[in-house]
């Protein structure tokens, strides 16, 4: 598989040093919005921002990026927009595209573990790491991932699609779910599969990864095969599920998603 969408790009740096010159590129976020020229693809080299908080974020192409956050109620400059990232995406480049979506989880984390969550006192950043520490228990925050699980499921020359009822209007796509303290991947895979369409699988392989900025994830794509069961779907996640065959699919995910790279992997493969 290539590289999905959001990856670290080949050559970014990762670093907690910042540097004492040199050419900076920012990304600036009001909640999760990101600020970007009205072009939707120029990031700004400098702001004048009273920032809530501020990262270093490493190098790429000889750029230091840095990551801040302002006040909710502050306004973009004449010229700039504050943006989803989802919109975002083919407009900015895919390397600041992808630091981007990193820049977003940090900012996220930095911003949650202000306070220690064992003993609530002010937690600082370690200079050795990236990770807030508490100095009066001790407690570490590193910054956090749930890993979730896809699983596109194969029956004869069908793939299963379902929706969920927080989808777009008309959107199916590969099942999906966190995954639950004390159970591998695999698991996790036949154990949504089963919850919400009913299904038993079996040969369950790894497909690939993407790191999902918008719920903190790292999504882990697996492909399966139906062993037994008909389509019963858990009405509280599941709105709608089917099998599809590549000549009347439905309207699947943005092409951003994993999601929508293992349906085009499996639908490219078959024909
Ligand atoms: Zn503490």
């Amino acid at each position: 598989m290539i590289l999905p969408p959001f990856a670290a790009p080949i050559g970014f740096k990762d670093s907690l040093l910042p540097p004492a010159s040199g050419e900076t590129l920012w990304f600036i976020f009001s909640k999760d919005q990101l600020l970007i020229a009205e072009d939707r693809k120029t990031l700004p080299f400098h702001h004048n921002f009273s920032l809530q908080r501020t990262l270093y974020l490493g190098t790429l192409r000889n750029k230091h990026l840095f990551t801040g956050e302002v006040d909710s109620q502050d306004k973009a400059p004449s010229g700039w927009l504050w943006t989803s990232l989802r919109l975002l995406h083919t407009l900015l480049d895919e390397e600041n595209y992808a630091v981007a979506g990193r820049a977003l989880q940090l900012i996220h984390w930095d911003r949650t573990n202000q306070f220690c969550g064992f003993c609530g006192n002010i937690t600082f950043s370690r200079q050795n790491e990236r990770c807030r520490e508490c100095k009066s228990c001790g407690q570490l925050a590193y910054p956090k991932l749930m890993p979730a699980i896809m699983a596109l499921v194969k029956k004869d020359e069908k793939i299963l699609l379902a929706r969920s009822p927080h989808f777009p209007q008309n959107v199916y796509s590969v099942l999906a779910g966190f995954v639950d303290p004390g159970e591998t991947l695999e698991q996790c895979v036949a154990r949504e599969v089963l919850e919400e369409v009913g299904i038993k699988v079996k040969n369950v392989r790894y497909f690939g990864s993407q790191p999902w900025p918008f719920s903190y994830s790292l999504m882990v794509g697996f492909t399966c095969e139906w062993l037994a069961g008909e389509i019963k779907i858990d009405s509280c996640e599941i709105e709608d599920a089917a099998w599809f065959d590549s000549f009347h699919l439905p309207q699947l995910p943005q092409p951003l998603s994993l999601a929508y790279i293992l349906i085009d992997a499996q639908l490219n493969r078959k024909n």
